[in-house]
């Protein structure tokens, strides 16, 4: 009987298959495909970078005694990648058993900049040295939280590499992109914390693009484009997310090119979110795009039903909060859209049981469910929040953040700070701070009161029923 590639790694195959664990095998060796076999050379082609590295790092050892078992002690492995879904595939090969990644970058620096003190930070606080910066970080965004599925694990597991070591992997830029809502800036996030948690002196930098090109404009105005890039080329983990804005922005382009080429020469690691994979951003120079090419790009899919359920209880269980199993399956069920939405729902249901002192059931689920029009597109923010209080009350934005005991602006700043706890991700802290520094008990106490009030004040109830409306209408 002839060898061929097929034949040599379904054998393979079957000791690997008994040896890693299911899920494992699923994820890693299932979406290996055998292209060639040539006498004692075997070429395997695997859907990405990512793949490659990760086999390499996790099983090289287990492909070398299956393969030399089939081939002989002088069997090899060749790898073909898979790049942007099929059409140009790179070949890389591993020497069993240990071998290095085998790519290097190719990268030129169209117009090399000279860096000149001093550098003048963006983000308002002048004169910084550079471990001052602030990550502009939200610490509720963490891996822990981030519930892994088949939706995400790619993306999941090439953030936790990168977390680990930034700039030193081949995944630069790392972009991640899919439909709004599915976790990109969570996991975005999520690296930036890492980062900062096991390498704290590391300099991290979460911008929007839209601030990006805002912050841009406001220097171009000023004619202080390269204090902004230098700014910019201090950073060690630099996380843009949304890039599809700057689509419709030319200029903030070529700032954003000649910064990205300054980091990922300098080893510093580039995270980027989009809401579209990178080939379809109309409007994005080919530079740009070509350049995202380097790293690797994966996408973030919508969850499937046990993925959905898995990442209730986990939010439930980090608010602390209880709830029927069939009610977490029926939201989980019906709800199938986007995570955002997924926390909308869960968000409304809490509110409703709260609000009409009734226990989470069935019942109130579906009545719930049913007005859950759709849900959540937008994050609402505390700004937002207190804006939306301060006109539902006619008092003055300021007053909120002043010390000012007059029982009317007293009662919009706590619900202020409820309608925050319960709407945004911020922590305690967090949210005491948007309130002229207050500290996270004075927060506690204040969500506290409201709920009090709500049972005595029928008034001060519907009041808070109404604004709870509002928020959720703008989030939607
Ligand atoms: P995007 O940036 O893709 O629009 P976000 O990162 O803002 O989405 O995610 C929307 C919400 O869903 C966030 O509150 C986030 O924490 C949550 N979320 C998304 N994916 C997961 C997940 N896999 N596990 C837990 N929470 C998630
Ligand atoms: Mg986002």
């Amino acid at each position: 009987m002839t060898r061929t590639a097929e034949s040599v790694w379904s054998n393979c195959l079957k000791i690997i298959k008994d040896i890693v664990e299911w899920q494992h095998y699923k994820t890693w060796f299932e979406p290996i495909q055998p292209v060639e076999l040539n006498n004692n050379i075997l070429l395997i082609q695997v859907p990405s970078q990512f793949f490659f590295e990760y086999l390499e790092e996790h099983y090289i050892s287990l492909l070398a005694k299956t393969l030399k078992r089939e081939l002989g002690k002088n069997a090899r492995l060749e790898y073909r990648i898979m790049v942007d879904s099929g059409n140009s595939g790179r070949k890389g090969s591993m020497d069993l058993p240990a071998s290095e990644a085998r790519y290097t970058h190719y990268n030129e620096m169209d117009f090399p900049l000279v860096i000149n003190n001093p550098v003048k930070n963006p983000f308002v606080i002048p004169g910084l040295k550079k471990i001052q910066i602030d990550p502009q970080l939200n610490s509720s965004y963490t891996f822990d939280l981030f519930v892994e599925g088949d939706c995400n694990r790619v993306a999941r597991r090439a953030g936790k590499t990168v977390a680990e070591k930034p700039g030193a992997n081949s995944f630069n830029p790392l972009v991640i992109y899919g439909g709004t809502g599915l976790g990109k800036t969570h996991i975005a996030q999520a690296i930036g914390n890492e980062v900062k948690r096991t390498q704290p002196h590391k300099v991290v930098l979460y911008v929007s693009s839209e601030k990006f090109i805002n912050q841009f404009q406001d220097h171009s105005r000023n004619n202080a484009i390269n204090d902004f890039i230098h700014f910019y080329q201090l950073i060690d983990v630099l996380i843009i997310d949304d890039v599809q804005f700057f689509a419709r922005a030319e200029k903030s382009q070529d700032a954003f090119f000649a910064i990205f080429n300054h980091l990922h020469q300098s080893g510093k690691q580039l995270i980027l979110t989009s809401d579209k994979p990178p080939k379809d951003l109309d409007g994005m120079q080919e530079r740009l795009l070509s350049r995202f090419r380097w790293g690797l790009s994966t996408d973030l899919q919508v969850p499937d039903y046990e993925t959905r359920i898995v990442i209730l209880e986990r939010k439930m269980k980090n608010d602390g909060l209880e709830m029927p199993p069939e009610v977490v399956k029926y939201v989980a069920y019906n709800i199938s859209t986007n995570v955002r939405e997924l926390e909308g729902a869960l968000i409304s249901l809490l509110a409703q049981s709260s609000l009409n002192k009734r226990e989470i059931d069935l019942e109130l689920a579906k009545k719930v469910l049913r007005n859950f029009v759709r849900t959540s597109s937008k994050e609402i923010t505390i700004d937002t929040i207190q804006k939306m209080v301060c006109d539902f009350f006619d008092v003055p934005y300021e007053k909120l953040l002043h010390k000012t005991r007059k029982r009317e602006i007293v009662q919009a700043r706590q619900i202020s700070m409820f309608l925050a706890k319960g709407f945004t991700k911020n922590s305690l802290k967090t949210i005491g701070e948007h309130f002229g520094g207050r500290d996270h008990t004075t927060v506690i106490h204040s969500c506290q009161t409201v709920k009090n009030l709500m049972d005595t004040d029928t008034l001060f109830k519907e009041n808070v029923l109404e604004l709870t409306q509002k928020v959720q209408l703008a989030a939607m």
